[in-house]
């Protein structure tokens, strides 16, 4: 099971709807207790369709290390978006030898799905339970394999303040579209198949 803060988790959602329809994501570091504790937001470096895929230069994924000894922290793993895809790992994400996933679902995209997983040798994955928790170490959103969906665990107020936040970040899209910076080297990618 993985906890992470409500800011931390707003923060990865606030990202995840800023560069839709495109893949965006990033490091996540935390404490051998599975405490996410840090949050290194990148660019998508993905050569190819950024609708389907997200990459990371080598630089980032050192980066990643970087900020993670820096701040005492294990390197918990590459957290990354799936604008139409469903929150489970493609057979991509699965060969770049990640010990944990971490899939952001807005194919509903104002009921998106936070999910995390553990990679077994043999490519086998687990799906890990999630906390968000509040700067008072209460739960907030407590998400289970069996209710991936958001609204399923949180209030009506609360998918309403989502819905704001989501539209509003429409609205400022619309007004200035952004381009995010390519670059021809990829570590690694990141994809999901649009079979699955
Ligand atoms: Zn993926």
């Amino acid at each position: 099971m993985f906890i992470i803060t409500q800011h931390q988790y707003d923060l990865i959602m606030r990202q995840a709807q800023e560069n839709y329809p495109y893949e965006t994501g990033g490091v996540l570091c935390g404490s051998s207790d599975g405490v996410i504790k840090g949050v290194l937001p990148l660019y998508n470096q993905a050569g190819g369709d950024q609708h389907k895929e997200f990459g990371m230069s080598a630089d980032d994924i050192l980066r990643g290390h970087e900020f993670a000894k820096k701040h005492g922290l294990i390197f918990f793993g590459v957290y990354h978006t799936h604008p139409n895809g469903i929150a489970y790992p493609s057979d991509q994400d699965i060969s770049n030898n990640q010990r944990f996933l971490f899939i952001i679902s807005l194919r509903d995209r104002y009921n998106p799905e936070f999910a995390a997983y553990s990679v077994l040798p043999g490519r086998a994955v687990i799906r890990e339970d999630i906390q968000v928790v509040n700067d008072n170490g209460i739960t907030v959103i407590d998400i289970h394999t069996g209710k991936p969906k958001l609204s399923e665990s949180v209030s009506t107020l609360e998918m309403g303040k989502l819905h704001t936040l989501i539209d509003a970040i429409v609205d400022e899209r619309a007004k200035y579209p952004r381009l995010s910076p390519k670059n021809k080297f990829e570590a690694s990618r990141f994809s999901f198949n649009t079979e699955a």
